[in-house]
């Protein structure tokens, strides 16, 4: 197989994390060229920004942009105008309306939008998905709850219009939710605590209803220090099916069944080759969907400022 040229836009703490070791393992991508205002990669071509990288490399045949959700959008643009497939980070953009023009653009292009969800790649959640194949949904809860000091140090974007607060990890409890359930989830209220010199939430309580009336409560939280918890627990009229550590690990009516490393970004690349060899996208904007209406039917109360030492 020929391995196609990617460029990669944004060298942060998840393109150094994950996408450079996980474009290293995938057969079908070749990482060519960044694009990075500050940062390079030794052995191979640097430029400011994605339009100097496109104008310079016309043999890339892929983009993936690992930069903040707001500002992606005319990343994603310019990419797919430039007839190059594009995969997204997650959230794949800053507003739903903006995800949806571009998934038009890459169909009117015959080109691979890929908007990744990397929860979804985490070893149980297929499993999951499996088990709850066929089950009555009682009860949901999701547990989500992280030390933003640890995470995000020094991230201002996150705490900037668009970036979702503690949604940001949030939407991957969501990308798993939607997933693994039977049946489609609405957003009813929601109750958003926002430190009082940042334009995002700290935490958030989300109330929601699967179509067939089961409730299901989220609890977003970034003051946990100590252990982290991102969990979901299913209660079913069968077994309770519980993921841990993010979907790494399921729990069936008390019983680890499945503990796996961590493979999301090896998986998401291969996926991304793939689509690109079928000649198709994946844009699934369901967890994006539930947090756009969280904040459109929210409740805002103001917490205690946060002052980030990052
Ligand atoms: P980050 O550490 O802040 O890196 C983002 C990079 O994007 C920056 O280093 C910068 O790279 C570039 N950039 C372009 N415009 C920017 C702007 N206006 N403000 C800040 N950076 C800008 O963020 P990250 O944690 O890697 O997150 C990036 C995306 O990946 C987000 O959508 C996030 O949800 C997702 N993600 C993050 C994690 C995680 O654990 N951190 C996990 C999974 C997914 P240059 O200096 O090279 O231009």
């Amino acid at each position: 197989m020929t391995a196609l040229p990617l460029g990669l836009v944004g060298l942060g703490t998840i393109a150094r994390n994950q996408h450079l070791p996980a474009l290293a393992a995938t057969p079908g991508l070749r990482l060519a060229a960044i694009a990075s205002r500050n940062a390079a990669e030794p052995g191979l071509p640097s430029y400011p920004d994605i339009g100097a990288m496109l104008a310079a490399e016309p043999a890339l045949r892929a983009v993936s942009l690992c930069t903040p959700p707001q500002g992606r959008f005319d990343q994603a643009f310019a990419a797919l105008e430039a007839g190059r497939h594009v995969m997204l980070e997650k959230p794949p953009g800053a507003t739903v309306s903006e995800v949806q023009a571009l998934a038009r653009l890459a169909a009117a292009r015959g080109l691979t939008l890929f908007a990744t969800w990397h929860s979804r790649e985490a070893a149980a959640v297929e499993e999951a998905r499996r088990l709850l194949a066929g089950a009555t949904i009682r009860r949901v809860e999701i547990d989500w709850m992280e030390d933003v000091r640890h995470w995000h140090p020094g991230q201002e974007w996150i705490w900037q219009p668009g970036g979702l607060g503690v949604f940001d990890p949030g939407i991957n409890a969501l990308s798993i939710l939607t997933r693994i359930l039977p049946e489609p989830v609405h957003a009813l209220s929601a109750r958003l605590e926002v430190p009082e010199n940042r334009q995002a939430p700290i935490a958030a309580a989300v109330a929601m209803t699967t179509a067939s009336g089961a409730p299901v409560a989220a609890r977003f939280d970034w003051r946990q220090t100590g252990p982290q918890t991102w969990d979901i627990r299913v209660a079913t009229d069968g077994p309770e099916i519980v993921l841990r550590d993010g979907g790494a690990t399921l729990v069936v009516d008390g019983a680890p069944r499945i503990t796996a490393e961590d493979h999301e970004y090896r998986r998401l690349y291969a996926r991304f080759a793939a689509l690109i060899a079928a000649g198709e996208s994946e844009v699934d904007l369901a967890p994006l969907q539930l947090v756009a209406d969280a904040f459109l039917m929210a409740e805002r109360v103001a917490t205690d400022a946060f002052h980030d030492p990052g």
